[in-house]
């Protein structure tokens, strides 16, 4: 099988574009920079890791974003090197041969590949509510499972439920680690997640041969490390308590924060704010619209998308975090009332 360099060459990129790359996915992944030669030269030689993709209840969105990652690798590049050997939207078997070619890539490859799920699993009423193939997702889950390096749950539909968890679940949808107990489960949500992340996991295992660091939710750290709010180039105005009341209002056009239209940066971990999407061009709240939180757990129940995050006070799940943002907002409005008035004051005399 190819190495990663091998499959740059026959694509006609030079071998100074393969350190380039190698450059980037150092950095994406934060590693130090004495582990850069280390890194190249694992991509240089490893053979292109073999993937199966397994799709329960979910709407390909993530499969969509996973394809469309062009930061890291060009696209013609990224479908060679990762070796897909299973994976029903895009592979070309159908029916009885494509569950076969799933059988016979656990056998071939057995304790190497990695098996990345999209959708949710649903062991409710004997799993009759997702089906591939007359097996149940939960079958078919804990048999790839068994023989896997490990596990990567994209999007938030694998890694919490995600929107068929949704109250009142009709079809009993549950997280991936619920069914997956023996082997890690890496967490990468979002609805969908930007595809450079789910590419960088499985990239980081690769080169150095083990899982990226983990948060208490199985989330990479490097990704993940940090609310949306952390780093969202907004802060100041929220900091000074300028808000837009409304989507076209003045303030909205002049790009004040969007805390007061339902933002739940200041409550979600993602990378969206400092990667951004489709090539680093840019993100749901550099388009206007606040960050709904579609990568934490349950957001679908949290409260309504266009609710500030202080509203929500009466919602039972609310945490300390929550009324500490709202806190933190109610005193930036306050010192923004109280600037302004300075500023006033100054302009009297
Ligand atoms: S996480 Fe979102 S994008 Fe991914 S399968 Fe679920 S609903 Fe679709
Ligand atoms: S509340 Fe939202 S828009 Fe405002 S600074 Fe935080 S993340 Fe940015």
């Amino acid at each position: 099988m190819e190495s990663l360099y091998e499959i740059f060459k026959r694509k006609g990129y030079s071998r100074r574009d393969f350190l380039k790359f190698s450059l980037a996915v150092s950095a994406f992944l934060g590693l130090p920079p004495s582990l850069y030669p280390k890194v190249a030269q694992a991509l240089e030689k490893k053979e292109k890791p073999v993937v199966i993709w397994l799709e329960f209840q979910d709407c390909a969105g993530c499969s969509e974003s996973f394809i469309r990652s062009t930061t890291l690798l060009p696209t013609e590049v990224l479908l060679d090197y990762i070796s897909l050997e299973y994976h029903e939207t895009l592979m070309a078997p159908s029916g009885f041969y494509a569950e076969e070619a799933r059988e016979e890539a656990i056998k071939k490859y057995k304790g190497k590949y990695v098996l990345v799920v999209e959708g949710s699993p649903t062991p409710a009423d004997g799993g009759v509510y997702c089906t591939v193939g007359g097996k149940s997702s939960v079958d078919i889950l804990r048999e790839t499972a068994e023989h896997a390096a490990f596990v990567i749950a994209v999007g938030s539909c694998a890694s919490w439920g995600g929107i068929p968890k949704a109250s009142p679940n009709p079809t009993g949808a549950v997280p991936v680690y619920e069914i997956v107990k023996d082997k890690p489960v890496v967490n990468v949500p979002g609805c969908p997640p930007i595809g450079d992340v789910m590419v960088a996991t499985i990239v980081h295992f690769l080169a150095l041969g083990k899982l990226p660091p983990l948060d208490e939710l199985g989330r990479p750290k490097q990704f993940y490390g940090e609310t949306i709010h952390d780093r969202c180039y907004r802060r100041a105005f929220y900091n000074s308590g300028q808000f837009a009341e409304s989507f076209d209002d003045e303030k909205a056009r002049k790009g004040y924060c969007l805390y007061k239209l339902g933002c739940k940066g200041p409550i979600t971990r993602n990378a969206c704010a400092s990667m951004r999407w489709n090539g680093g061009l840019s993100f749901p709240i550099q388009s206007g619209h606040p960050c709904f939180g579609c990568s934490e757990p349950d957001f679908w129940d949290r409260g309504f998308i266009y609710n500030p995050l202080s509203v929500m006070e009466g919602y039972s799940g609310i945490s300390d975090t929550l009324k500490g943002v709202g806190i933190g907002a109610a005193v930036g409005i306050g010192i923004g009332v109280l600037n302004k008035l300075i500023n006033k004051k100054k302009e009297e005399k």
